[in-house]
């Protein structure tokens, strides 16, 4: 069984990396792709444990990105880990204006009358601190119900609490991506604003691989129409649970079903 997205604690999951490797076993899954949000540091610690267990481990990354002035995620397959050191330099800037978003919604979310600093969130996400944790400290301090009413009312893009953040464009994340020897994918492009089909031949002449037509976010409507889209425009593509661990208790590693020989349609897409 195979699984090409999913996240540790070093971003936005709850799971260590050596935690991650060892439900990946259990569950049953036999390739798993860490994809964390601008990080390989939940990929490099699990790369000894998934040696010593087993597990096949594929590096990859999840990267934000504008597609026509809306938040897109591209995904990144490295079947080389090695040799990525000047794109491993050029995330480290990506999370350097992370950071400094951070800062900003901080001052946005004290404006709007909440009781939160920068230290609480970062104690949550560590290197990676994002929406997400933010999202939690306001339910637990009991401003919001939930999770979902914390991005819904506050941190959403259309959301009073939202601060801009300089992100690269997307078809700067598919070149760099590519440069680097990678596979650059469309992530969940259920979340895609507009209309996908539409976008297409935008997507295409980025450079894009893949789409990702197997996800947790997906009906079995959505993959079909990706998997259309896919052939028509010559496209590889990619899946996975996009497990965040208890943060999204519902999506379990290997929940979302991928055909087997998906890696090896995608190794020779970059012969
Ligand atoms: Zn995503
Ligand atoms: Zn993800």
């Amino acid at each position: 069984m195979i699984d090409l997205h999913s996240h540790t604690d070093e971003s936005d999951g709850t799971r260590s990396p050596a935690e991650l490797v060892a439900e990946a076993v259990r569950a049953g899954v036999t390739t798993l792709g860490i994809t964390d949000h601008d990080t390989f540091k939940g990929y490099d610690q699990a790369l000894p444990v998934a040696v010593e267990a087993g597990l096949e481990l594929v590096c990859g990354i999840e990267l934000s990105t504008k597609l026509q002035g809306h938040s897109a995620h591209l995904l990144g397959y490295f079947l080389d880990h090695r040799n990525l050191d000047e794109f491993r330099a050029w995330v480290t800037g990506q999370q350097a204006a992370r950071r400094d978003r951070n800062l900003r919604l901080v001052v946005r979310l004290q404006e709007l009358g909440f009781d939160v600093t920068l230290e609480e969130a970062e104690s949550r996400g560590r290197g990676m601190t994002g929406r997400p944790h933010f999202a939690q400290i306001l339910v637990e301090k009991g401003y919001v119900a939930n999770l979902r009413q914390a991005f819904d009312d506050y941190l959403d893009e259309s959301a009073k609490g939202y601060v801009f953040r300089r992100e690269p464009q997307f078809a700067e994340g598919v070149a760099r991506i590519r440069a680097a020897g990678g596979i650059a994918s469309l992530a969940h492009p259920v979340r895609v604003k507009g209309d996908i089909s539409a976008l297409m031949p935008e997507l295409r002449a980025s450079g894009l691989n893949a789409i990702e037509a197997y996800h947790s976010d997906h009906s079995p409507e959505d993959t079909k129409l990706y998997l259309a889209l896919a052939s028509q425009y010559g496209l590889r593509v990619t899946g996975g649970s996009d497990y965040h661990g208890a943060i999204k208790p519902n999506v379990t590693l290997g929940s979302v079903r991928i055909p087997e020989d998906l890696l090896d349609q995608l190794r020779t897409s970059v012969g």
